[in-house]
């Protein structure tokens, strides 16, 4: 029956856009004209200015530039509980350098974006279990940079972790040396991921001197326990910062950070080809051509909810980026 049901939710796969605003800083450079405009009356399309022509995308749902961080989480607020039911739920963010990708899943100290919200949804729903259920939480934090795996909590997060087969026969995948925090409470996994923050690699290129080159991925377990039946349930909460997706050509990359480019915009397409095979239903998904792809496999198959939230430019400087981030969207779509 459960298996039943958990066919139901076979391709559950939302993508959003989010068209960032033009900031201050984006002013200061001076190309501001834009190129893509949203529509008041159909939240599902966003047209773009390309090459002369207007080219419209449809997707699950699109955000104006001026939809706020409590409207984009109000999008994904039902996961939060899938989540404690038992669901594996996995939140995307995808898009270039600077279209906005850690403003939605972070958010600043004012405006906390999806990572705060669903952490203070989570304790709070439990909260209200109480008596019922009783959930043990834990979280993990790692980095994908250069197809190397790191450990962002870990106190020496230089090394280098692998993803290996558990040996119990499950055909589980578990992460030797991970560390795996027990969290008791909203505040005490603020503290941690401030933790977590500091130890995040960022290698300046020419196309932002912070970009952040790796993806980072936040995993919330929640098991509970019925206090009457004891009957179980596990789910977990994948937030996803992706690596900017921009081309390496952009970002006048040579040697190293070329290399590193190629890899990023590789695990980038293997996100891209596993989402539109489950999409498809395929039977063989591939999972196994990149880290992150991998790492999640329990997470994006099926019975499991996904979101990818596109963030998009809407400067004309960066149609051409704009226009591959769209594409990707619809390709998964
Ligand atoms: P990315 O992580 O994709 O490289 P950021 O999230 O760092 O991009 O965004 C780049 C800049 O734009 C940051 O200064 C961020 O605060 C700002 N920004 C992004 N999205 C918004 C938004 N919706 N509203 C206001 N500022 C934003
Ligand atoms: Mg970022």
């Amino acid at each position: 029956h459960l298996d039943q049901l958990r066919e139901q939710f076979t391709g559950n796969i939302r993508v959003l856009c989010r068209v960032k605003p033009v900031t201050a800083e984006d002013q200061q450079e001076g190309s501001h004209a834009t190129v893509v405009t949203t529509d008041l009356d159909n939240d599902s399309v966003v047209t773009m200015l390309h090459k002369g022509r207007d080219r419209t995308f449809e997707l699950d749902k699109v955000f104006q530039p001026q939809a706020t961080q409590e409207e984009v989480f109000q999008e994904i607020e039902s996961l939060v509980t899938s989540c404690i039911d038992g669901y594996n739920v996995c939140i995307f963010a995808y898009g270039q350098t600077g279209s906005g990708k850690t403003y939605t899943m972070e958010g600043s100290v004012e405006n906390p974006g999806i990572n705060q919200r669903a952490l203070k949804a989570l304790f709070s729903e439990i909260e209200d279990r109480k008596g019922i259920w009783s959930y043990l939480i834990t979280v993990s934090l790692v980095e994908i940079y250069n197809e190397v795996l790191r450990d962002l909590l870990s106190k020496d997060p230089s090394e280098k972790l692998e993803i290996k087969i558990n040996p119990d026969g499950s055909g589980q995948l578990h992460v030797p040396g991970l560390r795996v925090i027990e969290v008791k409470s909203f505040q005490h996994i603020k503290k941690i991921l401030a933790l977590g923050r500091r130890n995040r690699i960022t290698h300046g290129t020419k196309m932002n001197q912070h970009s952040s080159r790796s993806h980072a991925l936040l995993t919330i377990t929640v098991t509970g326990t019925d206090l009457t039946s004891e009957a179980r349930t596990t789910g977990k909460l994948n937030l996803v910062d992706l690596a900017g997706s921009e081309r390496v050509w952009k970002s006048g990359a040579e040697g190293d950070r070329l290399k590193e480019a190629q890899n990023i915009n590789r695990s980038l397409l293997a996100l891209g080809d596993v989402i539109q095979a489950l999409r498809a239903k395929q039977t063989h998904v591939p999972f196994r051509n990149s880290r992150l792809t991998y790492l999640l496999q329990d997470s994006l198959g099926k019975g499991n909810k996904t979101v990818m939230v596109v963030q998009i430019s809407s400067l004309e400087s960066n149609v051409g980026e704009t226009m591959c981030s769209l594409k990707f969207a619809q390709r998964v779509c």
